[in-house]
């Protein structure tokens, strides 16, 4: 990363308030137009009136909670979820794989059905991730949230159609390797304001902050639905 030392947050005129900005996040905004908040379903309140995305994380798999896919389904239907997951598959967590395979694809399936963008956690499970998405060739984007891996499988993921997305921790070179059209910056758990994100990719990119976030803000109009869904958010 380099160094932030010098360097100001600038109140952006481009960030206007309608647009998203963090395409991944699971703390509140203040403005709820500028991210898209993961939920679990679970965890979804019916007072919530930002927008989310809401999947079974690996990590928090059990039996019980990912069978009933209905009501899941309905759950997701709703206009304000614009993106299912974070899903997907991760060799360090103590989730049955079995588990972890059936829900990953059942909601691989759902975002497909539901014309909605797949937003996947995945650890280790890269070719079997590339490998779903070639046997299933999904219409929606699949996104790899949080992307940290080299160049090199960032290339391979690029070649097979995913969007990477990128937070605090990622490898220059990648993010480098990546084109702006398939990219997208995320704050996930980090408490770094995704304006402070922006500015380290800009600066990684040597590009104008403002002409990376118009792209982003593009790129994520293209992938979400929520401009054809009819859903406003009020206020
Ligand atoms: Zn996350």
């Amino acid at each position: 990363m380099p160094s932030l030392g010098w360097l100001r947050i600038r109140s952006c005129s481009l960030i206007g308030a309608m647009e998203l900005l963090d395409i991944h996040t699971h703390r509140l905004y203040n403005n709820p137009h500028e991210a898209i908040l993961n939920c679990m379903p679970w965890d979804l309140s019916p007072h919530f009136k930002g927008y989310c995305s809401v999947g079974f994380h690996p990590w928090y798999l059990s039996g019980d909670k990912s069978k009933n896919w209905e009501e899941f389904k309905k759950l997701v239907s709703q206009p304000q979820v614009l993106a299912i997951g974070e899903s997907g598959l991760d060799k360090l967590t103590t989730a049955d794989w079995k588990l972890q395979e059936e829900a990953f694809l059942k909601q691989a399936e759902i975002a497909s059905q539901l014309n909605k963008p797949l937003i996947i956690h995945c650890v280790k499970s890269f070719n079997e991730i590339i490998r779903y998405k070639k046997e299933l060739n999904p219409v929606v984007a699949w996104v790899i949230h949080g992307f940290r891996g080299k160049k090199e499988l960032a290339k391979q993921l690029l070649d097979h159609g995913f969007y990477l997305s990128f937070g605090e921790k990622y490898q220059e070179e990648s993010l480098k390797g990546t084109p702006l059209d398939r990219l997208f910056i995320e704050t996930d758990e980090s408490e770094v304001d995704i304006h402070v994100l922006y500015q380290r990719a800009a600066i990684c990119l040597r590009m104008d902050v403002e002409d990376l976030i118009k792209k982003v803000q593009s790129n994520i109009r293209n992938i979400l639905s929520y401009r054809d869904n009819g859903f406003v958010l009020p206020g």
